[in-house]
């Protein structure tokens, strides 16, 4: 059955994203200004060569807790957080912060991202200050591989953003205050809260996000491996590919694989298991 030349014009209204783009916006340091402590406590601390400055800074904080930089130390800073890891002392870990700002995501999807209150802090874009008649919108991949279903999908999310605009300029035609003043801007604001409320979960979003490891191991846990969650599974496995360079260590026992279904999915080894 093929759809009526309405419903086609509608479709070209609809800019499709179809997956996840991340940037990354900062990443751990560690200064040279370390030295002037370990003076002061006289300690002396051999570093491994290979270690990343995040890598540094977390070994850095868990030997400040012994005060243990000079005790002969058999093991390097992979072996080291290894154990802080094992023994269940992740605190340390939370002083490795990034930032990045993912875009191309639905917001359906970082409605559920924004759940993870812990070691994380967002700034998105917003809806109410926003004009969103341009609004992209994000297909499941589940979708995109199927004609009918996409063509549903199109035509449903045109009409949904078609109707955004004609609520956003009928209710600003009934605006009653200048332009320029106090009470315009409000009711500006009040009316794209009002046309928003037509959006639909796809419309695409940005957000900017900055996570300590291990909120970011908490995240990649509970979030990284959920077959039926393909978008959350796909945003997961971005940030920790994107970040994981930055601290190998710290994400040790994490991996990326490629899922059955042909999206990658993340692979968590027990504690007991992350020498393996
Ligand atoms: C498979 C799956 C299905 C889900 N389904 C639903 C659903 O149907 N409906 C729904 O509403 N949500 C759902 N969620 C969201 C889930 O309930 C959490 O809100 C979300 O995953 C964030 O996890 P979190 O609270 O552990 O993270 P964070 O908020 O980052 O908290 C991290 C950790 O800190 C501790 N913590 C944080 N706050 C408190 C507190 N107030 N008291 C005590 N300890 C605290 C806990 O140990 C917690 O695990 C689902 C999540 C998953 C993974």
């Amino acid at each position: 059955m093929s759809l009526p030349q309405e419903a086609k014009l509608k479709r070209s209204l609809v800019t499709v994203i179809e997956g996840p783009r991340l940037q990354v916006l900062s990443r751990p340091n560690f200064t040279e200004e370390f030295r002037e402590f370990l003076s002061l406590y006289g300690q002396v601390w051999k570093q491994s060569e290979l270690s990343t400055p995040a890598e540094r800074l977390v070994e850095f904080a868990g030997r400040v807790c012994y005060m243990s930089f000079s005790r002969p130390a058999p093991r390097n800073t992979t072996e080291y957080i290894r154990h802080l890891i094992i023994q269940g002392h992740e605190s340390v870990l939370e002083h490795a912060v990034w930032s990045f700002v993912l875009s191309g995501v639905s917001r359906a999807f970082t409605h559920q991202l924004v759940r993870h209150r812990v070691g994380f802090s967002y700034s998105q874009l917003s809806q109410q200050y926003h004009d969103e008649e341009d609004a992209q919108f994000v297909v499941p991949p589940e979708i995109q591989n199927n004609p009918k279903a996409l063509a549903i999908w199109e035509t449903v999310v045109a009409s949904a953003k078609e109707a955004y605009r004609t609520l956003s300029s009928n209710l600003a035609a009934s605006a009653k205050h200048p332009k320029g003043t106090k009470m315009h801007r409000e009711s500006a604001r009040a009316l794209r809260s009002a046309a928003r409320s037509v959006l639909p979960n796809a419309t695409a979003t940005a957000i900017v996000v900055t996570a300590n490891a291990r909120a970011l191991r908490h995240f990649f846990r509970n979030r990284g491996s959920i077959v039926g969650d393909l978008e959350m599974r796909r945003v997961a496995s971005l940030i920790f590919s994107n970040l994981v360079a930055d601290a190998p260590a710290l994400f040790q026992d994490f991996d990326v694989r490629e899922h059955e279904d042909g999206w990658p999915i993340m692979h968590h080894r027990a504690s007991h298991d992350v020498s393996k």
